[in-house]
């Protein structure tokens, strides 16, 4: 049976207060030490290797400090003690902030696994207890907030507790309150940014993306409130007002446009999200082929057998599938022609990359590759005329970007979409 991770820690601290002699008062500094994406580490390389890296990564703690003990505490956790004496100069944080770094980068050294070779990263949350008053419980708390601030930072980052981090915890749960609520009030809307020919500069399809009209904060954009939502378990509600909004809004469109949604990874996981999605579809009488759905390439790969379930569910019904934000995540070239999609979005970091030749080179070779898998791809983030100069050149069919129009209300898009080609000097 597991043991609860704050038994072996409450264990862990009585045995270091023993070694040190003392019945309570012992400065500890606890860090977790919490493996990045090791979800797709095992679904890449299966659960051994996933064994052996978690292995590694708890030698490689063990090692980077003589004073740190390590415990295992959960799948891809770690709780690392680390007994400090000279805390009254704050020496005591130091030595807990210089000991993460040092963990930070022995956890990065890439590991052999098999086939693959992964460089793994890995996000700390620190908290340390200056003057032994507080109870093991609380000491992890702490750590685990500060490793959530960590986490949501993007991970391979370290954050140490702060109180101020209480009152941050205290806003979200007001925002998940006020999130439910908004659900049910209408609040939350779609936006439609237009993807446009970059031959013809005629709007071929607009993205929606979600906007939340909060009745004191003001318009809020998704990295305000969609991991909030995720994590209520409110995404899926979202996910299906947003599509029923927006097929809505589509049948108003001139010209029969597509239109394009975002799934988060976890409902590309959960091919029941997809079937419910396709009943929305056809209730709504929009044909399937003009209703695109983006899925970001960690979402593909973060459980690749219940992706392509979900994938092959909604191509089945006439769906199209755009591979989202490529150019950031772990999918090869050669991995894109084994997916079954229907088009590439380039991520704007890769389109900012376009001023160099070697970032230009790049693009043209995901450009050209679409185009031999019949793939058309767009290119996001467009904001320069020349950008949108040089993508045609290169033979990218769409592009998408503050340029052409950033995301607007539905009553804009409905007017753009029966508009003449959006004039911008190239
Ligand atoms: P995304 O799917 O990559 O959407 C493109 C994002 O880039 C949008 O941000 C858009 O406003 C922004 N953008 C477009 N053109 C430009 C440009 O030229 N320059 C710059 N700097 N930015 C540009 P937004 O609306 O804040 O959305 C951020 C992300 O949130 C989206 O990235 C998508 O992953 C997610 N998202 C948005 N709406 C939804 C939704 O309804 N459901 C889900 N699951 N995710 C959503
Ligand atoms: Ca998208
Ligand atoms: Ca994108």
């Amino acid at each position: 049976m597991r043991v609860p991770p704050l038994r072996l820690i409450e264990h862990a601290i009585a045995h270091l207060r023993a070694q040190a002699g003392r019945d309570h008062a012992l400065p500890i500094s606890l860090l977790i030490v919490n493996v990045d994406r090791f979800k797709l580490v095992n679904d890449l390389c299966g659960h051994a290797a996933g064994d052996r890296l978690i292995e590694h990564i708890r030698d490689r703690c063990a090692r980077s400090s003589r004073n740190l003990q390590v415990i295992h505490i959960g799948a891809d956790e770690f709780a690392c003690l680390l007994p400090v004496t000279a805390f009254d100069s704050g020496e005591g944080d130091r030595i807990a902030d210089r000991i993460a770094e040092r963990l930070l980068e022995a956890v990065g050294d890439p590991v052999s696994l098999g086939r693959h070779i992964v460089h793994p990263t890995a996000s700390i949350g620190i908290a340390t207890d200056r003057f032994g008053t507080l109870s093991p419980e609380e000491l992890l708390r702490g750590a685990s907030i500060a490793l959530s601030h960590a986490k949501q930072a993007g991970g391979g980052t370290v954050q140490r507790f702060c109180p101020a981090m209480f009152a941050d915890l205290s806003d979200r749960a007001t925002l998940e309150d006020d999130l439910r609520g908004g659900l049910l009030r209408g609040e939350l809307l779609p936006y439609y940014q237009p993807i446009v020919s970059l031959g013809s500069r005629k709007i071929a399809r607009f993205e929606a993306l979600v906007r939340w009209h909060h009745p004191h904060r003001g318009l809020l954009g998704p990295d305000q409130f969609l991991t909030i939502a995720e994590e209520a378990g409110l995404d899926d509600d979202l996910l299906f007002s947003m599509v029923r909004q927006a097929c809505r809004n589509a049948g108003e469109w001139e010209g029969r446009l597509g239109l394009s949604i975002n799934m988060t990874p976890r409902q590309v996981c959960d091919p029941t999200v997809a079937l419910r999605l396709l009943r929305i579809v056809f209730a709504s009488g929009m044909r399937p082929d003009r209703f695109t759905v983006e899925i970001t390439e960690d979402a593909m790969m973060h459980n690749v057998v219940a992706a392509q379930e979900t994938v092959s569910t909604l191509r089945e019904a006439g769906i199209r599938i755009a591979l989202d934000d490529f150019g950031t995540g772990y999918t090869s070239l050669s991995r894109i022609c084994q997916l079954p999609l229907d088009m590439i979005k380039i991520d704007r970091s890769l389109i900012q990359s376009l001023d160099t030749d070697a970032g230009r080179k790049l693009v043209k070779v995901v450009v050209d590759l679409g185009q031999s898998l019949s793939m058309p791809v767009t290119a996001e983030g467009i904001e320069t005329p020349r950008q949108a100069r040089l993508l045609n050149e290169i033979g990218c069919t769409f592009g998408q970007g503050y340029l052409f129009g950033r995301a607007a209300p539905a009553s804009l898009a409905a007017r753009l979409a029966g508009a003449a080609p959006l004039a911008i000097a190239s």
